[in-house]
């Protein structure tokens, strides 16, 4: 039997994937709330599972140190997809990429300054539309850079906006529709062929019953 190796983060993905994994008839034998344990065995003896950090699953996959991932399409448009395979947009963790500023928008002096964790697809969406903006790298709480003066606006993933409203934020422009994929390690689907082609059916039809 070919062992696979599927990476992916803890919470809302884990939460959302298990469903779908289980119509595969895997289940993992602990929960990654309750154990420390990186490396979840599951009710597939050749199935496990890697908890890694939801920006960290396209390089594991990438590299080969899992078959196959579950990542957000934000996570992918940053990272770039190189090395990898999408076959499957599992329709989970949906949300939208967005630019946001302060609903009272104060002119910026000069260059708008941009606060995000997403320092490539926020280049491109304003160099697509011929704006030269400066980029501000943080790695959270994108929502207070505006607030204390750091930065002009934010591009963060949104759901409901409830965090951007809470924080005197709006919406502004629209970047791109966010769900989670399956990614696929070329090698793997060369050398495991039947076992991740398997599974990828087995998920596609999951997505579908699950609508
Ligand atoms: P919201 O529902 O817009 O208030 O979102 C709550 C927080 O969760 C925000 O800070 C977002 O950055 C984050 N968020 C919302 N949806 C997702 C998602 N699908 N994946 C990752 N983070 C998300």
């Amino acid at each position: 039997m070919q062992q696979l190796t599927i990476a992916l983060s803890k919470g809302r993905i884990f939460k959302e994937t298990m469903p779908l994994l289980a119509q595969a008839g895997i289940r993992p034998l602990e929960e990654p709330e309750n154990s420390r344990k990186l490396i979840l065995p599951t009710s597939r003896e050749e199935v496990r599972l890697l908890i890694v950090r939801a920006s960290d699953v396209p390089t594991y996959v990438q590299y080969g140190g899992a078959d196959l991932g579950v990542a957000g399409k934000d996570v992918l448009m940053e990272h770039g997809g190189e090395g990898l395979y999408e076959p499957l947009d599992l329709r989970i963790a949906r949300c939208k990429l967005m630019v946001a500023g302060p609903v009272e928008e104060v002119p910026p002096h000069g260059r708008m300054r941009v606060a995000t964790k997403y320092v490539n697809s926020t280049r491109r969406h304003f160099a697509r539309q011929g704006r030269q903006v400066e980029i501000i790298k943080l790695y959270g709480s994108m929502e207070l850079a505006p607030l204390v003066g750091l930065a002009d606006c934010i591009v963060d993933v949104v759901d409901t906006g409830n965090t951007l409203r809470a924080n005197g934020l709006e919406p502004k422009e629209h970047i791109a529709d966010i769900s989670s994929r399956l990614i696929v390690n070329r090698a793997s689907m060369k050398m495991k062929h039947e076992a991740v082609t398997d599974f990828i059916h087995c998920l596609e039809e999951a997505v579908r019953d699950h609508g």
